[in-house]
């Protein structure tokens, strides 16, 4: 009895756990395998959800294991139904506040349903614009398609949403194309977006989502990319190469599962992954210094046994570990000033 009672109370920990605690700002890359589902919850306990995936049964479990409640707004990047579907039993259980989308009804029965739900719920339709949403003391700005996109593409009108607090930056920008970061970059200052401390790779990792010019304003620091099994070939190499390529660290819910990343009010953030051996990270944003290569080095480790950080060159060089190369243990693009690869030379 005594151990049955035990076992019982490891349990309902281990449950009570799954739940973001408050006083921070939990962000979960949901593992919805091929598809987007991002959970923001603010410190405050209001959560927002962007996307839901492709399986309604699979957000079912999802919402048991992370205890999903009080979501006050749902969002829709675009209406593909790898983005849509997860979103029908969130609203139906939570009747959120508002529905975010682009304002282009998708042509599926998943649609029609989302929408008889949305009405069902009196959630409050809310399109796309320049705003920003105050999640509790979370900053969502929203990036609406911008002008000029062709009505009839989904993928080309997705709704971004960059989230600040604590100095700290996320962003997300659902299966846009070239097309639309490219009018994104000129109808807004390149400040707007980078650097960001995580972002979540486009498209599910397709070649036609993420490119250097997007990558070079975004400068994300990890990147996470939400897919699953598919004939796409999702995350194309070109995406994986390119995410190397600025330095980031990569994450995959296909294989870490669903990807944590929890900030501080400072802005300090950590990174916990649902499997899969030492991809945990954890830094700091570093100041808003737009020209200039920050001082302080956010700590990305990328396995354990690579688990090395150097917040500076000093401490590289007393370590006897400079300079650094480019996927050795310890270098970082923040101590490569000269982003050539080879950090303290
Ligand atoms: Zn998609």
């Amino acid at each position: 009895m005594k151990r049955f009672l035990a076992l019982a109370l490891l349990c309902s920990t281990v449950a009570a756990a799954q739940a973001a605690p408050r006083g921070v700002l939990t962000i979960r890359f949901l593992d919805v395998g091929q598809g987007d589902a991002v959970l923001i919850t603010a410190p405050e306990g209001q959560s927002l959800l962007y996307d839901g995936g492709r399986s309604e049964s699979r957000m079912r479990e999802l919402i048991r294991q992370y205890d999903i409640k009080n979501v006050s707004l749902v969002a829709a990047s675009h209406g593909d139904g790898d983005h849509i579907t997860g979103l029908i039993p969130v609203t139906a259980l939570n009747k959120p506040k508002f529905f975010l989308n682009n304002g282009l009804a998708a042509t599926t029965q998943t649609w029609g349903r989302l929408m008889n739900v949305v009405s069902q719920a009196g959630t409050q339709g809310l399109l796309a614009k320049d705003q920003t949403i105050n999640l509790g003391s979370v900053k969502i700005t929203v990036l609406p398609p911008p002008p000029g996109m062709p009505k009839n593409d989904q993928n080309l009108n997705s709704v971004g949403l960059l989230v600040q607090y604590g100095g700290f930056k996320a962003l997300m920008t659902g299966d846009a194309e070239t097309a639309e970061t490219s009018a994104w970059l000129r109808k807004y200052p390149a400040t707007t977006f980078g650097p960001v401390q995580v972002y979540k790779s486009i498209h599910h990792g397709a070649t036609n989502g993420d490119n250097a010019t997007w990558l070079k304003a975004v400068r994300p620091s990890n990147v996470v990319i939400s897919v699953g099994p598919n004939n796409y070939g999702h995350p194309t190499q070109s995406a994986l190469n390119l995410y190397r390529s600025v330095g980031a660290t990569t994450y995959r819910t296909d294989l870490n599962g669903t990807v944590t990343v929890t900030v501080r009010p400072t802005g300090a953030y950590t990174i916990t992954t649902e499997r899969g051996q030492g991809t945990q990270g954890a830094g700091t944003p570093a100041p808003v210094r737009p020209t200039t290569t920050p001082a302080a080095a956010p700590t990305r480790p990328a396995v354990p046994s690579q688990n090395v950080i150097y917040r500076s060159c000093a401490e590289a060089r007393a370590a006897g570990a400079a300079p650094l190369l480019r996927g050795q243990p310890g270098y970082s693009t923040n101590l490569d000033r000269d982003g050539d690869g080879k950090a303290c030379e």
